[in-house]
């Protein structure tokens, strides 16, 4: 990547060359901590991703057939080329997305663990098998690679995200296709360059730059075969429908809307500061933010003033400069969307306990931390995403309400609760709809092990990101079922069921 003084060119990757713009139209990439144009997104088109897939379907020849054990050696370079960049990518991401230093490093992190996991491919890539199914007749199961998949991945997470999938894609012998955010592009241009650095051979990974148009052409396109898409629950919808009626496997991770059940025997002191991490972290634009307070019994006020305090103490700064601790939304355009809920929270009964709405800062993207109290379930600032600094406060009577209030949502991707009384999460988790859980944890963090498990409208397919199910997502099986008539002795006995009649 060509950077100079905070001035990057946006280029795409394809079979193995760098691209520049070449006077398509742009999209400005912004540090959204002063507001400053860095660079400009390449508005890719169809024809671009058709040149894409080309390239890609001629690298998946030869990457498909190299030995497992060989493709991993790429992935441990690669594995040891992001922890030599680790704090250089870390500030990318701080830069290009606005969160602070501590929260863009997590991120890394947590997209490196899901190298470390590709790095297990020749174990994750087993069959399964069954030796005499009938007599002399064994059954077998092989993984093979898919061909040419494609990622669409969202602004908030610029580098983990991309991360979820690539390793995974590519260890598995696919060819993978990158369509970075248009907001954020900057990581994943990293990302591509130390790839190739770590002896990825050309095509076998490519980038996409662009946004609705790129995102059709993938989707359209007949020699793509899977679609990741992480983002917004509309966009996902269509992701996930429009892939599929152009008879694609798609997976697609939609938006949120989590709760946080404080319950009367909480450990305030300790939890409070993990309820404002939730809430207010990376400004509250993480899928996994904690939007929703619900306050159950006597616990209401206390927790509440409690948030509020911690909430107006917090450092209001840029994610470069050490001890902020409220970084900027990602855009101009988002911040008026967040302060047109807050609005819309005062005008439907809420009360705007702390109200962030005044700029903190003059430059750049900031909002302040705010607080709705006396939301009610029908309140669209209780069941809507808001994707902000904006914590919505629902008082309940009961864990049975509690629950109820959480599950009359149309999103299921995270619940924590906070509370020392295991019966009370054993019942929480038995019936509540979610598909990541925390217990006394504000952000029931993605391990690169387990799938990321969103329900309900926070997502659609079958087989989610990560884990096991990643390996699965982005390969097909072949089951064989195999005899030998030439073996001793066994000629005759051997019988399909179908030729024996079973
Ligand atoms: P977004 O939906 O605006 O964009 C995501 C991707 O879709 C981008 O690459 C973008 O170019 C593309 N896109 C946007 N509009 C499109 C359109 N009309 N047609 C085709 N493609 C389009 O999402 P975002 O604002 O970048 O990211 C934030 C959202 O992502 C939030 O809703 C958040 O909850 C969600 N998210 C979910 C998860 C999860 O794991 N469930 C993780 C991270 C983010």
């Amino acid at each position: 990547m060509q950077a100079s003084e905070k001035s990057y060119e946006v280029r795409n990757l394809i079979g193995g060359s760098w691209e520049s713009g070449d006077g398509r139209e742009t999209e400005p990439v912004y540090d959204p901590a002063t507001g400053e144009v860095i660079g400009g997104t390449p508005l890719s088109t169809k024809e671009d991703v058709d040149r894409a897939v080309k390239a890609a379907q001629a690298a998946f020849e030869g990457w498909s057939k190299t030995p497992v054990v060989q493709r991993i050696q790429v992935l441990f370079r690669y594995k040891m080329l992001l922890e030599e960049h680790f704090e250089e990518l870390r500030d990318l991401v701080t830069l290009e997305n606005g969160k602070d230093a501590k929260d863009a490093g997590g991120e890394v992190r947590r997209g490196i663990e899901v190298v470390e996991f590709a790095c297990g491919m020749p174990s994750l890539l087993m069959g399964e098998s069954v030796r005499d199914v009938a007599r002399g007749i064994d059954n077998v199961s092989y993984r093979y690679p898919l061909g040419v998949v494609a990622a669409i991945t969202p602004f908030n997470f610029p580098c983990m995200v991309p991360l979820w999938t690539l390793p995974v894609a590519i260890g598995a012998g696919n060819a993978y296709i990158l369509k970075p955010s248009e907001r954020t592009p900057l990581s994943a241009i990293r990302l591509g360059e130390l790839l190739a650095e770590a002896g990825l051979p050309n095509g076998v990974f490519s980038i996409v730059n662009g946004a609705h148009d790129a995102v059709n052409g993938i989707l359209e396109h007949p020699g793509i075969e899977a679609v990741s898409f992480v983002g917004s629950q509309p966009v996902a919808e269509h992701v996930y429908r429009h892939g599929a009626a152009h008879g694609k496997r798609v997976q697609a991770l939609a938006g949120a809307k989590n709760s946080m059940i404080v319950m009367p025997d909480a450990v305030l002191d300790k939890a409070v500061p993990n309820i404002v991490s939730s809430a207010y972290g990376n400004a509250g634009e993480r899928c996994l933010a904690g939007s929703v307070l619900v306050a159950v019994g006597e616990v209401a006020d206390e927790v509440v003033g409690k948030i509020r305090e911690a909430a107006s103490a917090m450092k209001v700064g840029p994610g470069y400069e050490e001890g902020s601790e409220l970084t900027p939304v990602i855009r101009a355009s988002h911040r008026d969307r967040v302060r047109s809920y807050v609005d819309l929270g005062e005008s439907e009964g809420a009360e705007v306990v702390l109200d962030g709405r005044e700029p903190p800062l003059e430059e750049g993207f900031f909002f302040g931390p705010t607080i709705l109290d006396n939301v009610t379930g029908d309140m669209r600032v209780a069941r809507e995403e808001i994707f902000g600094p904006v914590l919505s406060v629902v008082r309940v009577e009961s864990l049975d309400e509690a629950i109820e209030f959480t599950n009359g949502s149309s999103f299921g991707n995270a619940c924590s609760i906070y509370t020392e009384n295991g019966a009370a999460v054993r019942y929480w988790r038995e019936n509540v709809e979610a598909g990541m859980l925390g217990v006394n944890i504000g952000v029931a963090a993605p391990m690169a092990f387990f799938p990321f498990n969103g329900v309900k409208d926070s997502f659609y397919g079958d087989l989610h990101a990560t884990g096991k199910d990643g390996v699965r997502f982005f390969t097909e099986n072949k089951v064989e079922i195999s005899r030998f008539l030439s073996e001793p002795g066994t000629t005759e006995a051997v019988r399909l069921p179908t030729e024996s009649g079973a």
